[in-house]
């Protein structure tokens, strides 16, 4: 059995010894010190000035929009995770899907000021395997028609652009530290911004809105992380370099292996600093997609169709996005984890070789 995707699991006694303290202090949740050491040292290690760790990457996109108080309408791309669409959603506001870029997947500039009404308040777009939007556009654009701009990046974990994380660029910046994603905290996310008074903001709103304990300042929400959760990331953190390193040498030797396959990728050759978060490949069609994920299957090899449907395509939304549209019937991830060998590396690419030449 080969997964499409495995948690890093640490060695069990470096967690042990965190888990040690917290049995010592018994002070389990509500910004203990594990979580403020994380918040630290994640600030240190992707050289950002402002971070907090929250419950969930889904939780931390709604910290956002509730943060910046959006209304109305927010341009956002169909090419993402599910939770891009419904934490607009939940937050009562309306998404205004615009197409993606075909090379790089991320949503297309050219096509968000058509997209623009008097309604629109903000742009929340997704950072989608880790490929870096056209932020300075984007910005641009934001800038020009007062919108907040907001990034998902889930997968972003430490891209640069520019000499800068990822994540130092919009209004505020979510991720995601899910078990399955690069960096992760079991479950967990954070926002991320430059602005010293959203950053208040957004602290009140983690914590029900405390301002100490008999007043309250905002409608907030129980968005904290546990002390359980915090030591899990200073273990993980650790290994870091270490995932990435691991995940780029993968990602080539996918690359080598699968020269002889007819499929494309996503541009990621201008990327200053990537990740190698996901290794998306994109089929000729939906018919060679299906044979392949089928051919895999039989041999116990798992791969996910990330992003299929695309989030215009749910029964509670609506947009006309003929480029997702097209790729998201076509692109398929392959297995990619630090666990992951060549010897099963070279097993995947010779069974999609096979099935393309059948
Ligand atoms: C994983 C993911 C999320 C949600 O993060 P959780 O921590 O699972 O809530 C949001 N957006 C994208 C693009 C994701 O991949």
């Amino acid at each position: 059995m080969i997964p499409v995707t495995k948690p890093f699991l640490p060695p069990r006694e470096e967690y042990d010894q965190y888990i040690n303290g917290i049995w010592d202090r018994n002070w389990l949740t509500n910004n203990g010190p594990l979580v403020n050491e994380l918040e630290l040292r994640l600030k240190e290690y992707l050289g950002l000035n402002h971070l907090l760790f929250v419950s969930n990457g889904t939780i931390a996109l709604q910290l956002a929009i509730k943060a910046l108080d959006l209304k109305g309408e927010i341009i956002t791309t169909p090419f993402s995770y599910v939770a891009t669409t419904t934490s607009i959603l939940w937050e009562g506001c309306k998404p205004v899907f615009v197409d993606i870029l075909p090379d790089r997947l991320t949503i297309n500039p050219d096509l968000i000021e058509a997209a623009i009404t008097n309604n629109t308040s903000a742009i929340l777009a997704t950072h989608v395997y880790g490929i870096p939007c056209e932020v300075e556009r984007i910005q641009e654009i934001a800038d020009k028609h007062g919108l907040k701009v907001i990034y998902d990046g889930a997968h972003a974990f430490g891209v640069k652009v520019k000499g800068k994380s990822v994540f130092e660029y919009g209004d505020i910046s979510t991720c995601s530290f899910h078990a399955t994603k690069l960096f992760h905290t079991i479950e967990g996310g954070a926002v991320v911004t430059k602005d010293p008074e959203l950053l208040k903001k957004m602290a009140y709103l983690r914590n029900f809105g405390h301002d100490g304990f008999e007043r309250f300042n905002g409608i907030g929400i129980n968005g904290k992380n546990s002390e359980f959760h915090a030591a899990m990331g200073l273990v993980v953190l650790n290994h870091v370099d270490n995932i990435l390193e691991r995940k780029k040498k993968q990602a080539e030797y996918y690359f080598e292996i699968l020269s002889g396959l007819k499929v494309n990728y996503p541009k990621i050759d201008q990327i200053e600093q990537y990740n190698y978060a996901y290794f998306p490949i994109l089929f000729s069609d939906e018919d060679q997609l299906k044979k392949s994920m089928k051919g895999l299957e039989d041999q116990g090899i798992g791969s996910r169709r990330y992003f299929f449907p695309g989030l215009n395509q749910l029964e509670f939304t609506q947009g006309n996005c003929p480029v997702s549209d097209e790729i998201s019937k076509r692109v398929l991830c392959l297995p990619l984890y630090h666990t992951l060998t060549k010897e099963e590396q070279r097993m995947i690419a010779r069974i999609l070789l096979r099935v393309q030449n059948n």
